[in-house]
């Protein structure tokens, strides 16, 4: 694996949470640029926590992490906002700005880049009605059902065709259909060259997209290479 394609690289990294058991014991792996990768492990393996990691939102208790070449416990604050806008996220729990509209929620990565309101507007509409919320412009997270919360945080995620996604149990909340949709949407995302990590417990979705697994057990981390990348 060429140094110029790795993304995140973990050496010997452990994590623990205030008084916990280490969830992540002593992870050495790397991530490569356009690749697509499941991130499975039963509820409580570590899924989430890898994933906060990866988005900077805890600091191992031992070991590096390197993510766009940069050792992450080293970075400026001003550094991580600027890391953090390369790394889409989709969090379990949606994280939606409650006071803002959907498409104020969508578009809000834009406007932290600068955009114009016209342009992040416009990008925000277009990936909305994409993903079937083109009726829901104008209301409040609040008044969405959690499918619905799930694809906007999807939509935040994926707006600034970021050079990670980091998506916790993307489909959890929806239908068939629309899970399909939404693996089509990160396929696509991959296949423009973002590295692509979705977290889930479905043993069926796994098996039938057939990407890389990073399995986590016991707080280690086996990467599984399946045909289609990784
Ligand atoms: P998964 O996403 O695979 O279900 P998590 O990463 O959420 O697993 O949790 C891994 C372990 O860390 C679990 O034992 C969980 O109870 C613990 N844990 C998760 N978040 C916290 C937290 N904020 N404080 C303390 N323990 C936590």
């Amino acid at each position: 694996m060429s140094q110029e394609n790795i993304l995140v690289s973990l050496d010997k990294v452990m994590v623990h949470y205030e008084n916990g058991m280490p969830v992540l014991k002593n992870v050495s792996l790397s991530l490569q640029k356009k690749s697509f990768y499941f991130l499975t492990g039963e509820s409580g393996a570590g899924k989430s926590t890898f994933i906060r990691l990866l988005y900077m939102g805890l600091k191992p208790a031992s070991g590096h992490v390197e993510i766009f070449g940069k050792d992450v416990t080293t970075l400026a604050s001003d550094e991580v906002c600027e890391f953090r806008q390369r790394i889409g996220v989709v969090f379990q729990d949606y994280n939606l700005l409650s006071h803002l509209t959907v498409l104020e929620n969508v578009a809000l990565p834009l406007k932290v880049r600068g955009e114009s309101l016209k342009s992040r507007e416009y990008q925000a509409k277009e990936i909305l009605d994409w993903v079937g919320l083109g009726n829901c412009f104008n209301v409040l997270p609040d008044h969405l059902s959690g499918g619905q919360k799930q694809r906007v945080a999807i939509a935040r995620a994926v707006i600034t065709r970021p050079d990670i996604i980091l998506a916790d149990e993307p489909t959890g909340n929806v239908d068939e259909k629309i899970a399909n949709k939404l693996m089509g949407l990160f396929y696509g995302m991959h296949k423009m060259g973002t590295c692509v990590v979705v977290a889930t417990h479905y043993r069926q979705l796994i098996d039938k997209f057939n990407f890389s697994e990073l399995a986590i057990e016991n707080g280690n981390i086996s990467v599984k290479n399946h045909r289609n990348g990784g």
